[in-house]
């Protein structure tokens, strides 16, 4: 492959090679990793905005490759999500996570609300519904301390096919969350059909509320709209102190960022439940 860019030729060959050939190490790596037992979840909290505690915590998958050292799962998920691996992957992710909840209960601690991520080859699983059912009953979790955040764009790929599987996981008593609200598409008729109870706003608004105005509109805006249809509104990538502040006179339900906690292990995630933020 040449590509002739305003400066002359450049040679893509080897840079291209070099990474489809990367890909496919990595995928080789990632079959094992599962069996190797180098995945692990991190937990980062979500804040209530008034009390300033903890409301729940997301489960984030990272793995901890003996040479690599820590991959990201923006690196993995991907070549996971082509290979099809995603779905066993995912379902270790929800059971890992259903566990955690079952030992800090067993620890003596409240009922800690748990939100797992699904990709879109998990969600388009004929045996999604079925592997949470057989999760819930083999950890004995709640259902409704199990909450799914799924983006916006997977929902509108085939959103018959989705609102179908969303209310069947609403029969089921599991809580659903729209993930990356505001970055897929902007047909927000859905949110009228859709059983879902919470908004998640995209970092990407969080970003620049303060100094850009626009952003802050949208932001605000998408607050307003959450809480007229009766859905609670999460804040991710909450990282100043002027961007909480700004959140808080909106009224945003939760908030979630570095300014509290990024993405802890376990055995650090367990001193978070109780704490005053
Ligand atoms: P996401 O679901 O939108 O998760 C939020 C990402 O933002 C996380 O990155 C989190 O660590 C990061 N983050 C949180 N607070 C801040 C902040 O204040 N500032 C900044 N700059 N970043 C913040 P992470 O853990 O690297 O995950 C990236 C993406 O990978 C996730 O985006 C999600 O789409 C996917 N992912 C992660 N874990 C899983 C999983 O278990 N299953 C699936 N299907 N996808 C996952
Ligand atoms: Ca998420
Ligand atoms: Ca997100
Ligand atoms: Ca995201």
């Amino acid at each position: 492959v040449k590509y002739k860019g305003r400066n002359g030729v450049f040679f893509y060959d080897d840079e291209l090679r070099r990474r489809s050939q990367d890909r496919i190490h990595l995928e080789g790596e990632l079959v094992k990793a599962l069996e190797r037992d180098e995945m692990t979840l991190f937990y980062q909290p979500k804040i209530d905005a008034n009390s300033s505690t903890v409301s729940g915590f997301e489960a984030l998958i990272r793995w901890i490759h003996p040479e690599r050292g820590m991959v990201s799962p923006i690196d993995f998920i991907p070549v996971a999500e082509d290979s099809g691996l995603i779905v066993p992957m995912g379902k270790w992710v929800i059971r890992t996570a259903c566990r955690q909840h079952v030992a800090w209960l067993k620890a003596g601690l409240p009922p800690v609300n748990i939100s797992v991520n699904l990709s879109c080859h998990q969600f388009a699983d004929h045996h999604l519904l079925a592997s949470i059912e057989q999760i819930l009953a083999e950890t004995g979790v709640d259902p409704a301390y199990l909450e799914f955040e799924i983006t916006e764009s997977v929902l509108m790929k085939d959103a018959e096919a989705a609102l179908q599987v969303l209310s069947e996981m609403k029969a089921m008593g599991l809580k659903l969350s729209v993930d990356d609200f505001g970055t897929g598409y902007s047909s927000m008729s859905y949110l009228k059909h859709f059983p879902i109870d919470v908004l998640k706003i995209d970092r990407s608004f969080v970003l620049d509320i303060t100094t850009d105005e626009q952003d802050a509109t949208i932001t605000s805006a998408i607050i307003s709209l959450a809480g007229a249809l009766g859905l609670a509104v999460v804040a991710e990538g909450v990282e100043t102190r002027e961007q909480l502040d700004f959140l808080r006179q909106c009224n945003c339900d939760q908030v979630q960022g570095y300014l509290f906690s990024p993405p802890v292990p376990a055995d650090r995630a367990v001193h978070l439940i109780t704490k005053q933020f």
